[in-house]
């Protein structure tokens, strides 16, 4: 038996929202140890595109598969398609008032475990402090309540914490870079550019090109309509900040 492949793969992927056709065959390959940036305007199916990787119950997968590593995820729980390790950074994060960051964590730690196994408090406990001097963050952050009051760029620094700690395979961020300054922005991309590496695959879902200055993605895709109309390197980023979005609806296919 040959060895499934290490990569996200999305195959002739279709997705609706009730009877509304939203995603329309979209496909993409990420291997392991690449991260690809999908870009596209607003309105054209690439939140939808990451809620339907992790499972969001809205929506409704038509035809297609999500293959990970060679697993067909669209036929797993939520909580098995994370424990597989794919990570998703929402756009909105939830607030989750009465469980403090550091709770939340070891929780969430725990969860991926294999049964009977614990996660050690000094094992926690270090790899949280390396996290937070990533993050450029006080240790006294982990005792508040999770996003309760938080800031858009702490909540935004506090999925990318999540991330640090977890050891995700695949990660899928969708419009982090929303609503953060420059120095928020840096600070995330630091910490996913510290987990870059043979063993971390992933999408970056974006809008703007800025957030690309400081990930810089093995490859670029847009999607218009729910369909990927082009593919390419970085200077496809770069593209879209000079001209635009409105060559890129002329691709769309009828
Ligand atoms: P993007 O992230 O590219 O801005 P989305 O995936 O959020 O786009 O949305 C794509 C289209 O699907 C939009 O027209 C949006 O209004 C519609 N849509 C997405 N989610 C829902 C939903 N839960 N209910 C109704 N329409 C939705
Ligand atoms: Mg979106």
């Amino acid at each position: 038996m040959t060895q499934a492949p290490h990569q996200l793969e999305i195959r002739n992927l279709h997705a609706s929202v009730g009877e509304l056709p939203i995603l329309r065959g979209i496909n993409l390959v990420v291997p392991r140890g690449e991260l690809h940036a999908v870009m596209g305007p607003n309105g054209n199916g690439k939140s939808t595109l990451a809620k339907v990787i992790v499972g969001d119950p809205e929506y409704t997968v038509t035809e297609g598969e999500v293959l990970v590593d060679g697993v067909n995820l669209l036929e797993l729980e939520p909580d098995e398609r994370a424990r597989l390790g794919v990570f998703l950074a929402f756009q909105y994060p939830v607030e989750i008032p009465g469980v403090t960051i550091a709770n939340f964590l070891r929780l969430a730690m725990q969860a991926r475990k294999a049964e009977g196994e614990e996660v050690g408090f000094i094992e926690f406990y270090e790899k949280l402090k390396a996290a937070l001097k990533t993050l450029e963050w006080d240790e006294s952050i982990v005792e508040r309540y999770l996003n309760a009051g938080f800031s858009g760029g702490e909540k935004k620094r506090n999925e990318i914490l999540q991330m640090l700690m977890l050891d995700p395979t695949y990660i899928i961020m969708d419009e982090t870079d929303s609503g953060l300054d420059v120095d928020a922005l840096k600070i995330v991309a630091r910490g996913v550019n510290s987990m870059r590496g043979p063993g971390l695959g992933g999408l970056i879902i974006t809008h703007y090109q800025r957030l690309l200055d400081y990930i810089v993605p093995d490859k670029v895709h847009i999607i218009v309509d729910g369909v990927v109309v082009q593919s390419g390197g970085p200077e496809l980023a770069q593209k879209l900040d000079v001209e635009g979005y409105d060559w890129v609806k002329e691709l769309v296919r009828v």
